[in-house]
């Protein structure tokens, strides 16, 4: 996040929760670890929801990949649904062109990854 934050100031105000909709959202489907705009907030902006489990299963790098991932959606801003591809991609170009971080895919589950070398 300090990273991050001397990047884009703006991410100063951005606030990290916990969210149990989010931890039903990953035991749906164990890729999802993060959302942004939740749909149980009243006022969604700068929030980053995560699930419990990011934490206990996942190593930093994806960790911050994610984290990366999320910011990208705060500055792209909500997309409508049927842009659910494009929203993902375009989360991740805002990361390239404003922090210069290239997310990757790590498989098995296609897991947001970045290496943390590129964080200082
Ligand atoms: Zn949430
Ligand atoms: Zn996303």
């Amino acid at each position: 996040m300090k990273f991050a934050i001397r990047k884009v100031p703006e991410f100063k105000h951005i606030i990290h929760v916990y969210c149990r909709e989010c931890d039903r959202a990953h035991q749906r489907d164990s890729r999802l670890y993060a959302h942004s705009f939740c749909p149980r907030l009243a006022r969604p902006g700068n929030v980053v929801c995560w699930a419990e489990a990011a934490f206990v299963e996942l190593p930093p790098e994806h960790i911050a990949g994610i984290c990366l991932h999320e910011l990208g959606h705060q500055m792209v801003g909500p997309m409508e649904e049927s842009a659910e591809y494009d929203a993902e991609r375009e989360a991740d170009l805002a990361v390239l062109e404003r922090l210069g971080v290239a997310i990757k895919y790590k498989r098995p589950k296609l897991i947001q990854r970045v290496s943390l070398k590129k964080l200082v």
